[in-house]
């Protein structure tokens, strides 16, 4: 990885949640300028958890979150407006996120206000997202699903940030629109140089769009690895099983991840040594009394005690 030209975004980054458990723990991530982190996990893994941790739309309890060497924990509200502009947050619900009274324009126009920025902004981001002309002066509810996702989007990018970080941004939207809408998003990419970190239960979503994948179980990092990598040869057990899960894409059928292995373990109740160890095909005995460190081998990390070395 090019340091110079990457984002450190989550360096042991902590949530305690109120019974004590870890929603997200010990995550370290690195995005790339310009290219997409994707993460993947279960629902209830921790993946929307992160993603707010990111955006320090939750604090972090403890640990340490950096964001390009500025820590961005216990920073003032100050300082965190002048991070907010830097890294956006998108999510799944889009008409949730608009005001129902106010116009499209004024929507996008919001954040260059609060921020005391020349307007003219907005309409940059209309245009890029394919809003035009009178279609600014409308509504959220004159406005399809994906013309919705189109103003969130255009909504954060007003404030020309470097990072998106999206939430299933197409997980609500009809298939023939979220293709539509990803391909949107791999544009905007290119024309702005802008990073994403794209967080997703939908494998073939996030295998289209990422240069890199992390997956995510029980608030951990399990397998972050180059994208052709992760699904041509995945080393983690979980993983595997993730991919094997995957629904095959079919237009047609929508459906959430069932995995052959039962249902994962109540995070506020996790098991001891490796958190993966009462669903994994592969747990030895030693795996129910450690937990795996996520370590670097070649050009990936896992957390597995059967994977440590380098692969030959
Ligand atoms: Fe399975 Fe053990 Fe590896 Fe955990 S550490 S994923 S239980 S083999
Ligand atoms: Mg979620």
């Amino acid at each position: 990885t090019d340091l110079a030209r990457s984002y450190q975004v989550g360096r042991a980054g902590f949530l305690r949640k109120p019974r004590s458990f870890f929603a997200v723990d010990g995550v370290t991530l690195t995005l790339n300028k310009g290219e997409t982190l994707g993460i993947v996990g279960e629902s209830g893994c921790g993946k929307s958890t992160l993603a707010r941790l990111l955006l320090g739309l939750i604090p972090a309890d403890r640990g340490v979150l950096t964001l390009q060497g500025q820590q961005t924990l216990g920073v003032s509200e100050t300082e965190w407006r002048a991070l907010r502009r830097r890294m956006q947050l998108v999510y799944q619900d889009a008409a949730g996120a608009l005001d129902p009274r106010m116009s499209v324009r004024t929507q996008v126009e919001e954040p260059l206000h609060i921020h005391g920025l020349p307007l003219d902004g907005a309409e940059r981001a209309l245009q890029a997202v394919g809003l035009f002309g009178a279609m600014a002066d409308r509504y959220p509810h004159e406005l399809s699903g994906g013309q919705l996702q189109r103003v969130v989007i255009a909504r954060a990018l007003a404030l020309e940030p470097e990072i998106l970080v999206l939430d299933e941004p197409v997980s609500a939207l009809d298939v023939s629109i979220q293709a539509q809408i990803v391909n949107l998003l791999m544009d905007l990419q290119r024309d702005f140089g802008l990073s994403y970190v794209f967080v997703s239960h939908d494998l073939s979503v996030v295998r289209h769009i990422s240069n890199r994948v992390a997956v995510m179980y029980l608030g951990r990092i399990v397998e972050d690895a180059p994208r052709d990598q992760l699904f041509a040869d995945p080393k983690h057990p979980y993983t595997r099983v993730l991919i094997d899960a995957a629904p095959k894409p079919d237009p047609s059928t929508r459906r959430a991840i069932r995995l052959e292995v039962g249902d994962p373990p109540n995070p506020a109740d996790p098991p001891a040594g490796c958190g993966f160890h009462p669903r994994c095909p592969l747990a030895v005995d030693h795996c129910r009394k450690e937990a795996p460190e996520l370590r670097r081998v070649a050009e990936r990390r896992v957390a597995c005690h059967l994977v440590s070395e380098p692969f030959g």
